[in-house]
């Protein structure tokens, strides 16, 4: 079972650049930059929050009718913030953001960037892991370690990865790298 008392701790204090990387980009990632734009919260991770919090929409997907791991069922739940939070709740996805898990098709572990938001966010456009705070690298992969103890967490983590091994082989991603 996941300790997420201690996964959020660990991402407290913490953030991609020992400054306030918001500065470069007006908080893009906090702000609703496509409609309806939301985070889900990782399998146990509600138990985090109240459900009643005002700052926070909740939405229950059916994992039937969405695109999701092929060994999670049931319920995962979709949050939609108004751009303010309080900083000590903030959940997983936004403390852990711009950095991705990845396991090798061999299990080896390592974070990546999460090459979709390179449009968003100025630190994945970089493409430079090596300007990210230390701090921040070091607990994320604290962070990730503990988390893909848990099978479920590691059988989406390694889902995920395949799926951006198949992207990466693709084409048009090969005509944007020459
Ligand atoms: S979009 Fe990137 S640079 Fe901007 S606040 Fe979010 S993590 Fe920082
Ligand atoms: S919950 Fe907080 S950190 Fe996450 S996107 Fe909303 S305002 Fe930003």
């Amino acid at each position: 079972m996941v300790d997420w008392n201690r996964i959020y701790r660990l991402l407290n204090d913490v953030t991609p650049l020992p400054v306030d990387c918001g500065k470069l980009c007006g908080a893009a990632c906090c702000s609703e930059w496509e409609k309806g734009v939301g985070m889900y919260l990782l399998p146990g991770e509600e138990t985090m929050f109240t459900m009643a919090e005002d700052w926070l929409i909740w939405e229950e997907h059916s994992t039937k009718d969405y695109e999701f791991c092929p060994t999670w069922s049931g319920v995962v739940y979709f949050v939609r913030c108004n751009g303010t939070c309080p900083r000590d709740k903030r959940p997983f996805a936004c403390r852990i953001f711009p950095l991705a898990p990845y396991l090798s098709e061999s299990g080896d572990f390592k974070l990546i960037l999460e090459e979709g938001a390179a449009l968003l966010c100025p630190l994945v456009k970089a493409g430079d892991m090596g300007i990210l705070d230390r701090r921040f690298l070091s607990r994320a992969r604290l962070a990730w370690e503990e988390l893909i103890k848990n099978p479920l967490l590691k059988d989406e983590v390694i889902w995920e990865s395949r799926r951006r091994d198949r992207l990466a082989g693709e084409p048009w991603k090969r005509l944007l790298e020459r």
